[in-house]
């Protein structure tokens, strides 16, 4: 498993391709807490989420060869992009394969990158059985989205800067899907601060990493649409890394419903001023549903912001959306 050492090098390695990001506090939430609530901007990243962290020190690592055969993935969008961005910026192929689940606002950019899009099936699954077919066919090199070390590395650069900023930090509320993100700001954060307390969040329709650990074992779950669509997909069946990272590292996990992600889009949007995609929103929304209760300084990872521009205007004008089969308002 990744260690301090070796998130300690992924910030050498990627600085120049992602940025160290502001820390920002929130009157309204610390208000709202009676404790100081920060929020970490991964939406100011070069892609426009934190992914570009994993996806730089993973390229990072390539050896000669596998950086001239390329570099593929499957992705729910924003680890595709970044993928594709640090590639690019590194002269090296890119390959990415999408499900029909994606939002078409984030295919387009990874196109726009130069990456070449491959869009299959109906999930994760079905873009992953296509990327393991292009590694055996074509020899270019999978860099999953969240089990991985180098980009569980990547993604605990997150730790490193939020405890360097702020070394009184009491808790760390983190978006929770695959769980790269978890582990990697866990690791980092509990080897720099050991009682710190790391909370997960993800929704109730999938929440992947929560059924697993309560079973014991990576389960399936079904996945649904979703607000917050970059917390979509499983864990993988045959999980290396993340479940077992999460297993000791995470404290508590919290989920929330369609209509609690809303509302805290919609605060972000009106009481922040911040774009943000549904995923994105989940502390704050956690903290609104006053299901986090904040017993010291908090931050909150905000780690995206690649939302669809007309759902964005809908949420922030207090309108209902449409998410796949159902309608979701606050
Ligand atoms: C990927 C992603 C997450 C979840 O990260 P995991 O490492 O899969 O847990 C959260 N928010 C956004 C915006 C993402 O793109």
């Amino acid at each position: 498993m990744p260690d301090l050492a070796e998130i300690q090098r992924a910030a050498q390695a990627i600085a120049g391709t992602a940025e160290r990001t502001p820390y920002v506090i929130s009157s309204a939430l610390s208000a709202l807490a009676g404790q100081e609530i920060g929020l970490k901007l991964e939406t100011r990243q070069p892609i426009g989420a934190f992914k570009i962290r994993g996806a730089a020190n993973a390229i990072s690592r390539l050896s000669p060869e596998q950086a001239r055969r390329g570099v593929g993935c499957c992705s729910t969008g924003n680890h595709g992009r970044a993928l594709a961005y640090a590639a690019a910026k590194n002269g090296i192929r890119a390959i990415v394969c999408l499900s029909s689940l994606v939002p078409q606002n984030k295919v387009r950019a990874i196109a726009e990158l130069g990456a070449e899009v491959h869009r299959i099936g109906k999930c994760q699954d079905d873009a992953q059985a296509e990327i393991d077919r292009l590694v055996a066919d074509e020899d270019i090199t999978d860099i999953p989205p969240f089990d991985h070390p180098d980009i569980i590395a990547g993604q605990g650069t997150i730790g490193l800067e939020l405890l360097e900023d702020r070394p009184d930090l009491d808790a760390i509320v983190v978006p929770l899907s695959g769980g790269g993100l978890i582990s990697g700001i866990a690791i980092a954060a509990k080897a720099m601060k050991p009682e710190i307390k790391i909370i997960g969040v993800s929704m109730e329709r999938g929440a992947a990493m929560q059924a697993s650990l309560a079973a014991g074992h990576p389960v399936e779950v079904t996945e649904l649409p979703t607000l917050a669509d970059s917390l979509g997909g499983g864990i993988g069946l045959n999980n290396r890394w993340t479940f077992d990272i999460c297993r000791r590292l995470v404290d508590e996990i919290i989920l929330l419903s369609e209509a609690e992600i809303y509302r805290g889009m919609q605060h972000l949007a009106r009481k922040e001023g911040l774009v943000v995609e549904g995923a994105a929103a989940v502390g704050p929304a956690a903290l609104l549903a006053s299901k986090l209760k904040p017993a010291g300084p908090m931050a909150m990872i905000i780690s995206g912001q690649n939302i669809d521009q007309r759902q964005f205007d809908l949420i922030a004008a207090g309108k209902p959306v449409q998410v796949g089969d159902i309608t979701v308002e606050g």
